[in-house]
Order: structure tokens, then C-alpha cells, then sequence
């Protein structure tokens, strides 16, 4: 059943139940202190009730500062962090995750993710995942930058099938077949980069889809992200465009232009390749 999407606090439910709000702010090159707290604050503000980081963005303070001084309760706010790759594995990984919380200035996380598939380490950690998660030290727990491959060796041992794969999507890399088969097994799909990190505005096709909509390309493509049910994240440090990103309430996209949309596919990837990265590299 198609979901309606009507509200900025509006949520997807998770496959163990816990509801995830569909728009995030995601703060990756936002720097730590006074700018992401602000971010944050701002983005609280406006109404979203969803931050994104990671422990590599190197602002996980600053993010719970923000939370801190916006004064929404911390029961309202999804809050999401992501393993490193040089953390992963049993042991290190539970230590990274307290190390995350003590930098949020939290007691538990609402998601936790495997930030990329470090083979030979991603089993070890996902069990380190489901150990917290048994502990009730986070409400969800997921990956990011699975493939459909990935996934399946994950879920051959799993105790937990991931509630999320965050991976980055935009009309240039659609990658269809990865969200049928999250679909399938009750895997939140969900979109890094669906701004294309800034390039979609340099893109001509996207213009009189906008101009017939009155809205802007980044409102247009990220309410396309929404009503194909993919959870997404927008970056944005300036308070104006957090709140335009947020103001994509108010109109549909018709059937005939998310097809249109989807059909601009051209596996174009801006980020790293999930079957041929450097997992050592530091952004
Ligand atoms: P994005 O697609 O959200 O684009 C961000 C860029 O677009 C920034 O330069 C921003 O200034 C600009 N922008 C935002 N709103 C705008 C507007 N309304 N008008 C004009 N310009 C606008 O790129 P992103 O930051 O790479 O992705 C979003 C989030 O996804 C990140 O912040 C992070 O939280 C997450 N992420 C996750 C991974 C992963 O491996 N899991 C990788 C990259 C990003």
C-alpha cells in the first residue's frame, strides 16, 4: 500500500515496527561545532525529527549540541551514526559505538549502521550490531553501501535482517533492482547524495520539471525520493535551504514524471563503487 506523504515528521515503519521519519538532515561536511550545532538546531526547528552522521564526519559533537540547544525531546529525534571502516570487527566496533554516544552526549542511538562492506570484517561487525541492539542500546540497527551480493552473504548468518541500507541514490544511479529486492525483504531503501552533492542543479533536464511543479529541482527530487518510499537526507548547513528542502509537502509528482525521473538512470555513481572501494581511505 502506497504511503501518503503529507507531513515533514511523517515516518516509513521498520521491519521490527520502529517508525523512521522520511526526511533527515544529513550534516557530512558540516563542521564540527558552531556550524552542524546550528544545522541541527535549525533543521530541528523547521520540523525535521531525523540527523544523519557518522563517526567519520568528525562532528558528532557538534551534532549533539545542536540537539541539545534545540530543545525538542530526545524521544522526538531520530538520531543516526555509522560505524568506520578502520573500526570494524567485533570488539572495536562496540567500542566505536560508545565512543559515538559519549561524543552525542546520548544514551542510545535510534539507528546504527555498517558504514561500507569492509570484507572479511562485516559479519563481525553486524554481529557486534545485534549484540547492541539486544541490549536495547539502539532501536534499529542497518547497513549502508550494501549490494544486492552483500546482502545476501550478510544475511545467510545474520540473527537480525537489516532494518535500513542507506546507498546513494539520485536519477543518475536508480539501481532499481537493489530497492525491489530491499523491498522484498523488508529492508528500508534510503538515499545519501539525492542531491546528486550539489551537481542536479547544474543538470538542464531538471528544469521545466521544476518550473511546471513551481517548486525548485531540489524540492522536485526529493519529494521523487519520497513517494518511490526511499528514507532521505539532504545536506545543507544554510538555514534557508534546510527549510526549502523541507517544503516539499504541498504538491504530487504525477506516475508519468517519477518514470521520467527514474528513466534518467545512467549508473552514474558521484561516491565510491560498494564492490571496489578503498575501505582504508579517509574522507
Ligand atoms: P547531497 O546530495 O545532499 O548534496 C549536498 C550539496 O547540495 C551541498 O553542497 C549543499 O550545499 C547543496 N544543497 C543542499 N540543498 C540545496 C538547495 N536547496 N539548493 C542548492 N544547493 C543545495 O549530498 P551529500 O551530503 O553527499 O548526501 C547527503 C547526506 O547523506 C550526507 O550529508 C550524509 O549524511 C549522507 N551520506 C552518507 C554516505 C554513506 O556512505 N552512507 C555517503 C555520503 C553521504
Amino acid at each position: 500500500m502506497k504511503k501518503e506523504i503529507s507531513d515533514i515528521s511523517g515516518t516509513f515503519t521498520l521491519n521490527n515496527g520502529v517508525e523512521m521519519p522520511y526526511l533527515g538532515l544529513g550534516v557530512y561536511q558540516s563542521k564540527n561545532g558552531q556550524e552542524v550545532a546550528n544545522a541541527v538546531h535549525w533543521a530541528l526547528k523547521t520540523g525535521y525529527r531525523h540527523i544523519d552522521t557518522a563517526a567519520i564526519y568528525r562532528n558528532e559533537d557538534g551534532v549533539g549540541q545542536g540537539i541539545k540547544i534545540s530543545n525538542v525531546p530526545r524521544e522526538d529525534v531520530f538520531v543516526v551514526s555509522k560505524v568506520w571502516n578502520s573500526d570494524q570487527g567485533y570488539d572495536s566496533t562496540l567500542r566505536a559505538f560508545e565512543k559515538s554516544l559519549e561524543r552525542l552526549q546520548l544514551d542510545y542511538l535510534d539507528l546504527y549502521l555498517v558504514h561500507w562492506p569492509v570484507a572479511e570484517k562485516y559479519k563481525d561487525t553486524w554481529r557486534a550490531l545485534e549484540e547492541l541492539y539486544r541490549q536495547k542500546k539502539v532501536r534499529a540497527i542497518g547497513v549502508s553501501n550494501f549490494l544486492r551480493h552483500q546482502l545476501e552473504d550478510l544475511m545467510e548468518s545474520a540473527k537480525i535482517i537489516p532494518m535500513v541500507n542507506q546507498m546513494e541514490f539520485h536519477p543518475h544511479l536508480v539501481q532499481q533492482d537493489l530497492i525491489d529486492f530491499c523491498q522484498k525483504h523488508q529492508i528500508q531503501y534510503e538515499a545519501w547524495s539525492p542531491l546528486m552533492q550539489g551537481n542536479i542543479f547544474d543538470l538542464r533536464e531538471f528544469h521545466h520539471l521544476a518550473n511546471s511543479y513551481n517548486k525548485s529541482i531540489a524540492q522536485i527530487v526529493l519529494r521523487y525520493n519520497l513517494q518511490k518510499g526511499i528514507v532521505t537526507i539532504p545536506k545543507s548547513a544554510n538555514r534557508e535551504r534546510i527549510n526549502a528542502n523541507a517544503d516539499v509537502f504541498d504538491f504530487e509528482l504525477c506516475d508519468q514524471d517519477i518514470d521520467y525521473l527514474d528513466a534518467m538512470d545512467r549508473n552514474h555513481r558521484f561516491g565510491p563503487d560498494p564492490d571496489n572501494f578503498e575501505w582504508s581511505y579517509v574522507l
